[in-house]
């Protein structure tokens, strides 16, 4: 289906030099996933210069990957590029203005999945259907070649692995559970990279989950539940923003619960979570605040205090339901 599109990256791709990477702000297994992978494809291409970098620099979860140790934190990256990739991202302000596409790059090649998603590129392989973006990098390397290596399948499973929850999501479908197959039988080993990412976590982390869900409140009858993570808690307990992925699951999770929403404080606003459990679209709340997502998972950020914010985003979810 996409397959002209996908001819055409590989012929940029062979056609160029200098390559620059980036996926978006607070990235995430599937973001990270695909930088790696994407370099690890570039280098099987026989192409050694390039880039990688986001304005969040990773995870440390993720550090592990392979070329993860390649993947710089900026603000901004100087020089030109012969091609940028724009990895899992679904607009350009989702970059966080780190480049500018204009001006430092010769052709901007956009790979996503999202159902925000906006076609900024020259080239655009977009597809709402793939679970993982991870899996589209996949769908490049098996045009080009017979098999993925080790080390890109390493990365591609943990991009699945990741945005499908552990293939417990809607978006676990038979495509991704095909690749995640190929993937194991490339060299994969699932119960060790599933701990690697799952049993790792912190005692600072366990403690903010604590915090976070004492707090949790039931709204609209018992259909949606909130909870928060402020920077007190961060504070108290030593964790940090990307220890809070996975919070709001246990949110959602609560019987008779619909919609689950994470407002995390930041300096001059609240950066909002949303996930669903049935087949309540999310993401046309996002979208309403200019944010965007998936159908079941999407965020924004809203200014403001939590009183007017919460409010504002409650409403919008009440409307929805009503529907
Ligand atoms: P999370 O709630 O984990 O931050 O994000 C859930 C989904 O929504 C992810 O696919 C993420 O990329 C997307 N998302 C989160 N925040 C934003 C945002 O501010 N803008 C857009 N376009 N997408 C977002
Ligand atoms: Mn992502």
């Amino acid at each position: 289906m996409h397959r002209k599109v996908i001819n055409d990256i590989l012929t940029v791709l062979r056609r160029s030099n200098s390559f620059f990477l980036t996926s978006h702000i607070n990235p995430d297994g599937d973001s990270i996933a695909c930088e790696t992978a994407m370099a690890l494809f570039l280098e099987r291409l026989g192409k050694r210069k390039y880039v990688i970098a986001n304005r969040d620099g990773a995870p440390e979860i993720y550090k592990f990957l392979p070329r993860a140790e390649k993947v710089r934190k900026a603000a901004k990256v100087t020089g030109q590029f012969d091609v940028a990739l724009i990895l899992d991202a679904s607009d350009p302000d989702r970059i966080g203005n780190i480049i500018d596409l204009k001006k430092q790059a010769g052709k901007v090649i956009v790979i996503d999945h999202h159902l925000s998603a906006i076609p900024f590129g020259d080239l655009n392989y977009l597809d709402q259907e793939s679970a993982s973006c991870a899996e589209q990098i996949y769908n490049l390397i098996k045009t080009k070649f017979a098999k993925p290596t080790k080390n890109e399948a390493i990365s591609i499973y943990t991009g699945i692995m990741t945005e499908t929850n552990k293939f417990q999501e809607a978006n676990t479908n038979p495509a991704a559970l095909r690749t995640a197959a190929l993937l194991i039988e490339a060299g994969v080993n699932p119960m060790a990279l599933c701990k690697k990412i799952y049993e790792q976590n912190s005692l600072e982390q366990i403690k903010l989950l604590g915090h976070a869900l004492s707090g949790v409140e039931l709204k609209l009858g018992g259909k949606v539940a909130t909870l928060m993570v402020t920077c007190k808690m961060l504070k108290e307990t030593g964790a940090s923003l990307e220890h809070c992925e996975g919070t709001i699951n246990f949110a959602r999770s609560i019987k008779g619960v619909r919609v689950a929403v994470l407002f995390r404080e930041q300096e001059n606003g609240f950066k909002i979570s949303l996930r669903s459990k049935d087949d309540t679209n999310v993401n046309k709340i996002a979208v309403k605040f200019g944010g965007g997502g998936h159908r079941r998972a999407a965020g924004f950020f809203l200014p403001g205090p939590l009183s007017e914010v919460k409010g504002r985003v409650l409403s919008q979810i009440k409307n929805l339901l009503n529907k």
